[in-house]
Order: C-alpha cells, then structure tokens, then sequence
C-alpha cells in the first residue's frame, strides 16, 4: 500500500510538471495570438527572436536558467502560430566555455558542439562576435565549413596573401560571407515585405588573419548599397552600446538593430531606432513582433525580454545533442569533483569574470583565486599571482556558486607551483603585468599591493626588496613564459620550482579554489 501511495504522488508530481509545462505552451500561445492584434489587409505580422553572447549550450546555475534546447522549443511554440518567425544571433557563441576545452579524438572542441546545436535550431541570421576570433584561423574555418546557417559581416575580412577577402564556408562550394543579407517575408495573403540587414563587429580581439574595416563607413557604405533594394534596412550587430548608438545617429533611418557584447538584457532608444540586447547565455531572448503596413511603410516594434528557465519544456531533438556534449564533459569532470552541481560559495556581491576587468584591475575573482592559491600551500608564501587571461568565463558569476562554475572560470585548469625568486625578478614580473594592462598578461595578485604615494610595490605592506628570496605562488601556465617571456625555470633570479604531487590540494587549480570556498562556508 506504502508503495502504491508513493508511486501515485510521484504520478502526480509527474502530472503536476506536466500540467504546468503544457499550461505554459498554452499560456505562450495564448500570449502570441494576443500580439497579433487583428491584423488588417495592408499588415504584415513577422517575428525576430534575438540571441546574444551565448556560450552555454547546457542551462546554468543548476539548470536554473539558459539551455538552448529550452530556447528551440519557445522558437518552436511562436513558429506553429506565425510561420513568418526568425531567429538570430548577434555574436559570442564560439568561446570560451569549459566544453569548448575539452578535448575530442585529440582535440579541442572549441565550439563544434555549439555549431552542431545552433544547425539543429534552425538559425536563421548570425553574425561574428569578437570572441569568434579568440579561436586561431584554422579552427574558426573548420567551425565555418560546419555551420548550416547564414553568416553575415560587413566590415570583417580574412587577411591573404592576395589582399583581404570575404571569410567563407567551405563545403562543395566555396560560399563567401556576404557584407548584407536580405530576409523577405511573405504572409501568403499577398502581404510582403523585404529587409536588409547590414553587420558590423567591434574590432576587440584583433588577430593577425582578420582584418577590420571601420564599423561606421563599413555599415554607411552597406547601408547605401542595400536602401534602394528593400523595404527598410536593420542592424544585426555586436558592438558596444554607445557604438550602437552612434550607429543609429549616423543612419536614423534604421528602425531598428539587435546587438550584442553587453551581456545585460537592454532595450535603447535612439532617435527613430530601437537598439536590443538580451542577457547572456540565454538567460533571456527578446521576442520582437513586427507589424509592417505595406501602404502607409509604417513600422510597429514590440519587443519583450522573455526568461528562459526550468519552467520551459526542451526541445527533444536540440535536448538530444546537448546531452550528448555535456555527458561527455560530467566524465571529465567528475574526474577531479563528485559533484560538480553542488553550491560551495554565496555571495551577495557577484563575482567579476569579464575579461575586461580581470585583464585591467585587481577583481574580488582575482583576490578569491590568489587566495585559494597561496591556501593551497597552507600560507606558507608571501604571495600568489596568476595572469587575468587565465580567467576565461567573461560574465559575472552567479551568486550561487558552483564547483561546473569554477570549472567554467578557469577552463584550462592548471597546476600551483611554489617559486622561490628574487624581490628584483619578481618587480620586473610585476611591473610586466601593469604594463600589458588590458592584455591576459596583466596579473591578479595576493598579498601584493601598490605603494599609492611612490606607487612602488608592496608585498604584506612593505617595499619588495630587490636582493630578498621570495616564496610566491604561481599558475603553472605563468612559468611556461607565453605571456611573461623571462618568466621561465632557465631565469637565473628563480632559485626554485616546486611542482605539487598528485595528493596535494595545489596539483589542480580548481579543485584547490573549491576546496578553498568550502572551508570558508565551514568557517562561517
Ligand atoms: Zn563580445
């Protein structure tokens, strides 16, 4: 009897999802039929779903929010009402993200599975983010030569030994990126409407094989070419906002430009054009439902920030290939961690993992990993450094934290190794870092400070004594010289290396910072 009443509420439980899962979809068709409003004759009704920076295929947070496949079936709910819906991607979907390090058949992921993903959803339109260019040129070709979708760029070109070229995807043909696209719409009651849209990148990851032209003329200059073609002209960008802006003072006549790069949900108004970006990682899209009267060319914009989270069903199809991916990355983890889901810090303040700030000032990310680095080594140094390009997860981290997230922040992961070297090596290390500001090389550092009215160094509130032997902590990578060139083992003022065995906590750098995070929740 005990049994049976067990399985009838877990039935019911069951059901309850569900019901609730098909009272949403009912409650978004519902939703949906009462945006279109009684179209008359003269009106065309089309709808844009807009992603953005999106580098997780998996939802996050525990599942709490994001998740793509979630995303394909509220793409899926709009399309069975309006067949006239389109989906897009303003830029950032390649890297980084902790799957795109792991390596498959010998090699690194590097956004194949988001690709695989992104064809399975159906895109319709995306356009490069700069973080598409953190990827080395051979890499990013094979990504291209992937994707079955459209690709669009105005001011970004390969660079070749015969100048520069549109970038292209390589399948039995040879299909060059086109600088404009253009999307027309047909309603089937004789209702039509033509859209170019131009796409301008900022040039924030400038790589020696890509060429950037200037956004501004690179989308004038589209924009001229395309005005006469088409019924209006829209951006498909990933630039700053104020650049946006900007954009929109330069061409008033565009209505309207989906961007990215912010990773904050915003909706601007400039002039006549309406400027969206929704929140990373799908954490929202915008749904933004058109009405075009084909007579008057007036266009009505209504756009809504819509939450993707545990309450939408999955796509089964998209919800296939990511658990696919993302099986293959629990067994790699659950190498070093049980449980990777697990909560190990609350903060009420997020953590900062954008690269902006990581590669530019001292971060409280930065202060909690040195920390946990000079705590792998139970304190006994005088301080702990690691290089902000470490730090790859460029998002504010949620104040539930997770061991997957560390996983995320610092991706390739990495030994702790105890450097003896000298106080004068160890300014010339310091004062590299301060002056490749803005690069990976700048340093996120433990127990060192700034003198603020010498602005000479400090390590534990005093002077660093160039002749002194200092026992500091260092990311393996650090040592290995790619960002700090004498930084290596050969230097002469590094008196020794001490390289942690397979049972000390400094072997894995992330399981030392999870580790680190929990003793202080035990503390507390
Ligand atoms: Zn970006």
């Amino acid at each position: 009897m005990k049994v049976l009443i067990t399985r009838l509420q877990r039935y019911s439980t069951n059901t309850n999802d569900m019901l609730q899962k098909v009272l949403l979809s009912l409650f978004l068709v519902l939703f949906l039929i009462s945006c279109k409003k009684d179209p008359s004759a003269d009106e065309i009704t089309f709808k844009f779903i807009q992603l953005n920076d999106v580098y997780e295929i998996a939802p996050l947070s525990g599942g709490q929010y994001g998740g793509l496949s979630r995303v394909a079936h509220v793409r899926d709910s709009i399309m069975n009402v309006n067949p006239n819906t389109f989906m897009f991607m303003a830029g950032d979907f390649l890297n980084p993200s902790l799957l795109g390090t792991i390596k498959v058949d010998g090699e690194r992921l590097l956004g194949k599975q988001m690709i695989e993903v992104m064809n399975a959803m159906d895109f319709d339109l995306v356009t490069f983010g700069n973080h598409e260019f953190d990827l080395d040129e051979e890499f990013l070709q094979k990504r291209l030569n992937e994707s079955e979708f459209q690709w669009i760029t105005s001011n970004i070109y390969q660079v070749s030994e015969d100048g520069n070229k549109p970038f292209h995807i390589q399948k039995e043909d040879t299909l060059a990126i086109p600088e404009s696209f253009i999307l027309s719409i047909d309603d089937g009651n004789g209702g039509m409407v033509s859209i170019g849209f131009l796409s301008v990148t900022l040039p924030s990851n400038p790589k020696e094989y890509v060429h950037y032209e200037d956004v501004f003329s690179s989308a004038s200059r589209t924009y001229e070419s395309l005005k006469d073609e088409v019924d209006m002209v829209m951006g498909l960008t990933h630039l700053a906002v104020d650049q946006d802006q900007e954009l929109a003072k330069q061409l008033p006549d565009i209505p309207f430009i989906m961007g990215g790069h912010e990773h904050n949900s915003m909706l601007v108004k400039e002039g006549n054009t309406l400027i969206s970006k929704a929140d990373a990682n799908a954490k929202t899209i915008y749904i933004h439902t058109f009405t075009y009267n084909t007579k008057t060319k007036e266009l009505k914009i209504d756009s809504k920030l819509f939450p993707i989270d545990e309450k939408i069903a999955s796509q089964t199809e998209v919800a296939a290939i990511i658990n696919k991916w993302t099986g293959l990355l629990d067994v790699k983890i659950k190498e070093v961690i049980d449980d990777p889901s697990e909560v190990i810090y609350r903060s009420d303040i997020p953590l900062d993992g954008t690269d902006s700030a990581n590669r530019g000032i001292q971060t409280n990310l930065g202060d909690l990993i040195t920390e946990a680095m000079a705590w792998s080594y139970d304190n006994e140094v005088d301080a702990a450094l690691v290089n902000g390009g470490s730090i790859r997860v460029d998002d504010m981290l949620p104040n539930d934290l997770s061991s997957m997230d560390v996983f995320r922040i610092l991706p390739f992961g990495g030994s702790i190794l105890k450097v003896k070297l000298k106080g004068k090596l160890l300014t010339e290390v310091l004062d590299f870092g301060k002056a490749n500001r803005g690069t990976g090389a700048y340093l996120q550092r433990y127990n060192i400070g700034v003198d603020p009215d010498s602005g000479v160094w400090l390590i534990g509130g005093n002077k660093i004594d160039p002749k002194k032997t200092y026992t500091v902590a260092f990311s393996d990578f650090l040592l290995k010289g790619y960002d700090i060139p004498f930084l290596t083992p050969e230097n002469s003022d590094i008196l020794k290396v001490y390289v942690p065995n397979e049972e000390e906590k400094a072997k894995d750098i992330c399981k030392a910072i999870i580790l680190y995070l929990k003793s202080l929740t035990t503390e507390s």
